[in-house]
């Protein structure tokens, strides 16, 4: 089954696969089936449905997975309720140098 997915392109997961031994523990962890492993290495499979809990980095023993974990898309979609506008985090102010 798909999981939901939040914003499309926003989200800051990174897997550095130099780093990675192929544990399996961000399969096991991760809620929304967003790793498998290949060649034993871990992979992305589709990176929009992370939902940024951070149980991966916070679970992988080499540090190879990078996320910042937080409210992420769901201030964005709550955002875009409370404003009747689209889903937005809203969190460059203006600048998009300090958008997470
Ligand atoms: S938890 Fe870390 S080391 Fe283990 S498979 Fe995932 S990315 Fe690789
Ligand atoms: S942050 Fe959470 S949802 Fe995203 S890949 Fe890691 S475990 Fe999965």
């Amino acid at each position: 089954m798909k999981t939901m997915q939040y914003l499309k392109n926003v989200v800051t997961l990174k897997l550095n696969a130099d780093l990675c031994t192929g544990c399996g523990m961000c399969v096991l962890v991760c809620p929304h089936a967003v790793f498998g492993i290949a060649n034993g290495k871990a992979r992305i499979l589709d990176i929009d449905d992370c939902m940024e809990c951070g149980a991966c980095s916070n679970n992988c023993r080499t540090g190879a997975i990078y996320v910042k974990a937080g409210v992420g898309c769901a201030a964005g979609i709550i955002n875009g309720i409370l404003n009747g506008t689209e889903p937005s985090c809203d969190c460059t102010k203006g600048n998009k140098s300090n958008c997470c």
